[in-house]
């Protein structure tokens, strides 16, 4: 790519924590800047930033397919990135999607099946024989784990071994936004496309909005750029630089708050109040059940240090009774999904306790 101020700086022995602070960094040198610059810039000379990007994407680019082990192609968010894969797949394609995950994605499937332009297939996330099942039926296997708002854990190993070793092969998509790049990395278990909203934590500061695709196969790589051009989900340039900037700092905030989301895990599935935990033993997002939709509410209202928010992912703690929104209606009424974020523990535990013990 023009323009691209950036260097493969990555050894392969790196760690994920490390490589998310070195890759995508210009190259080290007398008058060389530290940090990828931002470059707000429609036109490289003759050539048009949406078609061939701009150093800043490709310096965030570079960083995060670093991490995941691909090509990385940066979009305006989370959604904009699913358009472009939607963008890719011919007229009636059949898509299996996990019954319980992102309602934004369920959402945008559903609007193209009721014009005809795809079959949407729902699925159990953890009914692996299920997966493995469509895996030899339809066009597109749409995953996500752990699974937003419910956090199950799928077995993508199974799924995406199936999925390669049979006759039909489909493609085969990770929602990877709630592990992030560090805490797995489905393109090296088999999966075709990872798609993130960035938007949470690889941005991790509740300010921009943005997404990625990475691909390890070089044919899906130029598709998943064509369809950006040709959508137009081009990315920002001053989210593109704050995405890297939130980056640097993924491996300490994820290991921070998967910490203080354990302990509070653990000390939720104590308290009489709380009729079920849900936590995947890693990560920053713990959902808990309250007895109903009532006692939820009340709980969201009385905090006073987390914030009774949607969104997820950032630096400060946020909490969301899930099924108030039409597409996670389905999800149970007392649901509460709780994003960790790095606040003193006992701080926030204090501010959970006192409204479960009132
Ligand atoms: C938020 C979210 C999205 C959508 O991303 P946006 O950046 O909001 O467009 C997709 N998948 C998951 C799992 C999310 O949490």
């Amino acid at each position: 790519m023009r323009g691209a101020a950036t260097v493969g700086r990555v050894n392969e022995s790196w760690s994920a924590r490390t490589r998310a602070i070195l890759a995508g960094r210009p190259d080290a040198g007398d008058g060389n800047p530290a940090n990828a610059p931002l470059v707000p810039a429609s036109a490289l000379g003759l050539e048009y930033s949406r078609e061939v990007g701009t150093p800043t994407w490709a310096a965030f680019e570079e960083a995060v397919g670093a991490l995941e082990g691909g090509t990385a192609t940066a979009y305006a968010s989370g959604m904009a990135t699913a358009t472009a894969v939607l963008d890719l797949l011919p007229a009636g394609a059949t898509i299996a999607v996990p019954v319980y995950s992102y309602a934004g994605t369920r959402g945008a499937f559903d609007h193209a099946q009721e014009r005809g332009k795809l079959t949407v297939r729902r699925i159990e996330p953890t009914d692996t024989d299920a997966w493995i099942a469509a895996a030899g039926e339809v066009d597109v296997l749409w995953l996500e784990s752990p699974t937003n708002p419910t956090l199950d854990v799928m077995d993508l190993d199974a799924i995406l071994r199936a999925a390669g070793s049979g006759d039909r092969k489909p493609l085969t998509v990770v929602d990877n936004t709630f592990a992030t790049p560090i805490g797995q990395q489905p393109l090296g278990m088999g999966a075709d496309v990872v798609v993130h909203s960035v938007t949470k934590f690889i941005g991790g500061h509740s300010d921009l909005l943005l997404g990625v695709a990475v691909t390890a196969r070089d044919d899906l790589s130029t598709s998943l750029r064509e369809a950006r051009t040709r959508t137009g989900t081009t990315p920002g340039a001053l989210e593109a630089w704050l995405a890297l900037r939130g980056l640097r700092t993924l491996g300490v905030r994820l290991a921070e708050a998967s910490k203080t989301a354990s302990l509070l895990a653990e000390r939720l599935a104590a308290h009489p109040a709380v009729v079920r935990v849900r936590y995947p033993g890693s990560g920053a997002m713990v959902s808990f059940d309250l007895a109903d939709a009532d006692a939820a509410e009340r709980l969201c209202a009385n905090l006073k240090l987390i914030h009774n928010a949607t969104s997820l992912g950032g630096v400060e703690s946020t909490i969301e009774r899930r099924a108030h929104l039409p597409g996670d209606s389905h999800v149970p009424a007392g649901l509460l999904r709780l994003s960790v974020g790095l606040e003193d523990p006992e701080d926030l535990w204090r501010d959970v306790s006192a409204v479960l013990d009132g």
